[in-house]
């Protein structure tokens, strides 16, 4: 693979380097987390040393953050109304944060009375759903800004908010949740640390981050400063004290969840050796964007395409695609009857009957939608297949890490 240098900066776990950008990355029109297009000209970088995928954090990376979270509205699409997630045995679809805590209670554990921080709370969905499930904890939100403050505060059981700096939050607490947090704090180790030195004796840490080799849309998300596996996540954690008693890449497809304890032995973690094939996934995984952009092209060139999903595969595709995309659809009825970039959102039955419709998601997830929505079947295209078949050039012929529990 042909790598350039276009910046001196080092790894933002293990400081090895320069990481060095991959060329044909730049290339890819990107999206932003709260699902909005995005420009091109992006960076990524594969650690030589760890194996950890990341952004290459230079100027240029940061100014675009800051752009993006000064513009940051979560859940535009409905209206700020909380993703809802189907499971693929019943189809039955519950906010996401909500179906997270039922999965993870078991792992947890939690007592009848505690005291919650959630870093990175948005508008407050995972409070809303905690303290729905655990009455009688007291609940603090952490953001980096005070946008929410008034509806975070106005919150069922929420004792505290606090914005600014993570490591100058007091008080301690049984639990710390980061969903969807961590991938966006260029100094994860550090910022673990911070919140390690918050947690009561026996407290624990639940992380849940996107899990590119499962969905490789993530790699294109451009505030993501790190893109993690199993492996790079559990490095990060033990790097900050954290030890990991338990992990899952299924309880929600395409995200990696993690909950995590102080080590009894009080010791920091070294940085494991890359876990695997990384670079080989990553290549893998853009040849699978781009032939995805080549697939809706020849559809859109045939008759009115629309895209299924309003959220970051969506947001990419209409992005790159622009006037070529006709309409979107989705199955959350939160966001049936809105727009989005300008489109109508239509629901599943109301697809004309000549239109195509693509159907972005990786393998597992596409082939449930399809099933859930036989009747339209001839309507709806799936991509090619994620993840590759063994033989992509690209995937070298090697078992995947073990998934550490
Ligand atoms: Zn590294």
């Amino acid at each position: 693979m042909t790598t350039e240098t276009r910046d001196v900066v080092g790894c933002l776990v293990c400081g090895a380097g320069p990481v060095a950008a991959l060329p044909r990355y730049a290339r890819f029109r990107r999206v932003t987390s709260d699902c909005r297009p995005w420009y091109k000209d992006g960076k990524i970088a594969i650690c030589g040393a760890c194996g950890l995928v990341q952004a290459v954090i230079d100027r240029g990376f940061e100014d675009e953050a800051r752009r993006i979270y000064d513009a940051y509205e979560v859940y535009h699409q409905s209206g700020g109304q909380e993703q809802r997630t189907f499971s693929s045995a019943d189809g039955i679809s519950s906010p996401r944060s909500e179906r997270l805590l039922r999965g993870v209670q078991q792992a947890l554990g939690l007592p009848e009375r505690g005291r919650l921080l959630d870093v990175g709370c948005g508008n407050g969905n995972l409070l809303r759903s905690f303290g729905r499930l655990h009455p009688g904890w007291t609940l603090a939100g952490f953001e980096y800004d005070q946008r929410h403050r008034a509806t975070i505060e106005g919150l069922p059981g929420v004792t505290r908010f606090h914005s600014g700096d993570l490591a100058a939050i007091d008080g301690s607490f049984d639990l710390v949740t980061l969903l969807h947090a961590l991938e966006h704090f260029p100094d994860p180790v550090g910022q673990l640390r911070s919140i390690r030195s918050r947690l009561a004796p026996g407290g624990r840490i639940l992380v849940q981050v996107p899990d590119h080799a499962h969905n490789p849309f993530d790699l294109v998300i451009a505030d993501h400063c790190v893109h993690f596996s199993p492996a790079t996540l559990a490095t990060v954690m033990g790097r900050a004290g954290v030890g990991v008693t338990f992990q899952s890449r299924d309880l929600i497809p395409r995200e990696i969840t993690l909950v995590g304890q102080v080590r009894p032995d009080g010791q920091e973690g070294t940085v494991a050796p890359p876990d695997g094939p990384a670079a080989g996934t990553v290549t893998a995984a853009l040849d699978w964007l781009a032939e995805i952009l080549g697939q809706a092209r020849a559809l859109a060139a045939r008759g009115p395409l629309g895209i299924f999903g309003t959220s970051i595969a969506g947001a990419w595709l209409g992005g790159e695609l622009e006037a070529s995309v006709a309409f979107f659809v989705d199955e959350d009825p939160d966001r049936v009857g809105r727009r989005f970039l300008g489109r109508e959102i239509l629901a599943p039955a109301a697809i004309p009957a000549d239109a195509r419709v693509l159907v972005p998601f990786p393998g597992p997830t596409a082939g449930a939608i399809a099933a859930r929505h036989g009747a339209l079947a001839p309507r709806l295209v799936l991509p090619p297949a994620w993840p590759p078949a063994a033989g992509h050039p690209h995937i070298p012929q090697e078992e995947p890490p073990p998934c550490e529990r």
